[in-house]
């Protein structure tokens, strides 16, 4: 494949939970960090730098720790909600930074690979900072996007409903079985996600499923 891939995530961890097979796969992919927290990021830095994967974050520096009190303020994730709580979070100026950054992030990359790109974004599920970024991605790039499917918050029975809703705007592009390389993926997580020890712990039972990870488009 000669197009040039890149795989944004909101957080340092969520490509290689959600989207691991596209990292090791036959892609010349890059990666995108839109949360800029010093620690996360020189984690991922070397992460990628390990597996061999040009890696990029946002220069706006700031932290995301809206998901506990989005879930504790609203019961389902959609972008209104998602927007309003976000504004309040981080102020309207900050957002509108991260939106600006992201979309000049886009344009640039666009420029460099002369449109020879896919843009795989995260699918939205269960966090307000996915489905933000996934709205901004949208907002200037209307069709062929790749969605993958946030672990592990879109496996989450309160996330259910979200899933059963979008799924009347996308569908299911492809499924894929990642018995071999979860071993791998996950010791990777481990050895370099030092900050995410607690959560890799936390969600064990999920990690231990072996989940195949799915990548979505918009139903045309
Ligand atoms: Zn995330």
């Amino acid at each position: 494949m000669a197009k040039k891939v890149l795989i944004i995530q909101p957080h340092s961890d969520d490509a290689l939970f959600s989207a691991s097979h596209i990292i090791f796969g036959n892609y010349k992919t890059e990666i995108l960090t839109i949360e800029n927290n010093k620690k996360r990021v020189e984690e991922d830095r070397r992460l990628y730098e390990f597996i061999g994967i040009p890696y990029n974050h946002l220069g706006l520096e700031f932290d995301d720790q809206s998901f506990y009190g989005y879930h504790k303020a609203y019961s389902d994730v959609n972008i209104e909600d998602a927007k309003t709580y976000l504004k309040e979070f981080f102020g309207e100026e900050t957002l509108e930074k991260i939106e600006k950054e992201i979309l000049l992030f886009l344009y640039n990359f666009d420029k460099k690979h002369h449109g020879d790109t896919q843009i795989v974004v995260p699918w939205g599920v269960g966090h307000p900072m996915h489905i933000f970024v996934r709205d901004v991605v949208e907002s200037v790039i209307a069709k062929g996007l790749w969605y993958y499917r946030d672990f592990p918050h879109s496996y989450k029975k309160r996330a259910r409903r979200q899933v059963e809703e979008q799924l009347n705007d996308y569908e299911l592009l492809r499924s894929v079985d990642i018995t071999d390389i979860a071993e791998t993926k996950w010791e990777l997580a481990r050895k370099f996600y030092r900050t995410q020890s607690g959560l890799l712990w936390f969600e064990q039972g999920y990690i231990k499923k072996n989940l195949p990870e799915e990548i979505y488009i918009r139903k045309s």
